[in-house]
């Protein structure tokens, strides 16, 4: 189990500050003094799979760590309250200010995303996504850069991790 598993980070009780908070093994911690039940769920994220007229994909440069300087598809976290939908549009306005127009469901991979030395497990959904125009893209928000990849020159190294890579493994396999 990595160091950053919630086993070996959380320590105390959220609720009553307890520290007898006990992980059962698998994926939940239950605290023996007030009875509080905490549950490691996988969080919801969204990647958007972008293509140019010559069927290119849009790949960004992330701007921050974890992974800093690597490509990933444009994406991020499901806000409380938010559709997968609403937040793959939300994402791409903020990364480079595409609106989206369609967006279309292709395919989900799990994912380990570390931060703050803590592990946060996500279900990684991914959209194919068409923008109204290229014309007002730029780079804002967690983004260093941006361009488009024909499907021989991307190198798989390169793609912040492994959910990423797999996306975009399926779509070339599956709909290009
Ligand atoms: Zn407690």
């Amino acid at each position: 189990m990595t160091a950053s598993h919630p086993k070996n980070v959380l320590n105390f009780c959220p609720k009553c500050g307890d520290k007898a908070f006990n992980y059962d093994g698998s994926r939940s911690f239950k605290c023996a003094k007030c009875g509080f039940h905490f549950f490691i769920n996988s969080a919801a994220a969204v990647a958007a799979v972008i293509v140019n007229e010559r069927g290119e994909v849009l790949l960004t440069t992330r701007a921050f760590d974890p992974c800093k300087g690597m490509l990933d598809l444009p994406g991020g976290f499901v806000d409380p309250m938010e559709t997968a939908e609403e937040a793959v549009c939300r994402e791409i306005k903020e990364e480079l200010n595409l609106d989206v127009v369609k967006t279309s469901y292709l395919v989900s991979f799990p994912n380990e995303y570390v931060f703050s030395g803590y592990s946060v497990y996500t279900c990684d959904l991914a959209f194919v996504c068409e923008a109204k125009s290229f014309d007002n893209m730029h780079v804002q928000d967690d983004i260093s850069d941006f361009a488009f990849y024909p499907k021989e020159s991307i190198n798989y190294e390169d793609v912040s991790s492994e959910s990423i890579q797999d996306i975009i493994r399926f779509y070339f396999r599956e709909r290009s």
